[in-house]
């Protein structure tokens, strides 16, 4: 599989199954980059690749894709694509702080 710098990647359990899998296998490829994860259908919150709150996966039952996430390498594009839906967006205090 191969990934284009500016890919952004969408990841959410409503579309197909091992999402979850998927999400884990991108995070573990691109360890620094860039995940909006979406609140709400409105809001979202950008974190880094290696933030404890989107990338805790030790609990097996938990899946961390039953609330969207957009990744990409880079944070412009996610950016990009949350001002093309009318998304607000805020940094994660934790990995950004
Ligand atoms: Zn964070």
């Amino acid at each position: 599989m191969t990934e284009s710098a500016t890919a952004v990647r969408e990841f959410h359990d409503d579309e197909y199954r091992d999402t979850h899998n998927d999400y884990i296998g991108w995070l573990r490829r691109n360890p620094r980059g860039f995940v909006l994860n979406l609140k709400t259908q409105k809001a979202a919150v950008l974190h880094e690749s290696g933030c404890m709150h989107i990338a805790d996966y030790s609990d097996p039952d938990v899946s961390l894709t039953d609330k969207r996430k957009v990744c990409s390498p880079t944070s412009a594009p996610l950016k990009a694509w949350a001002t093309e839906r009318g998304i607000t967006w805020t940094r994660c205090g934790t990995c950004f702080g």
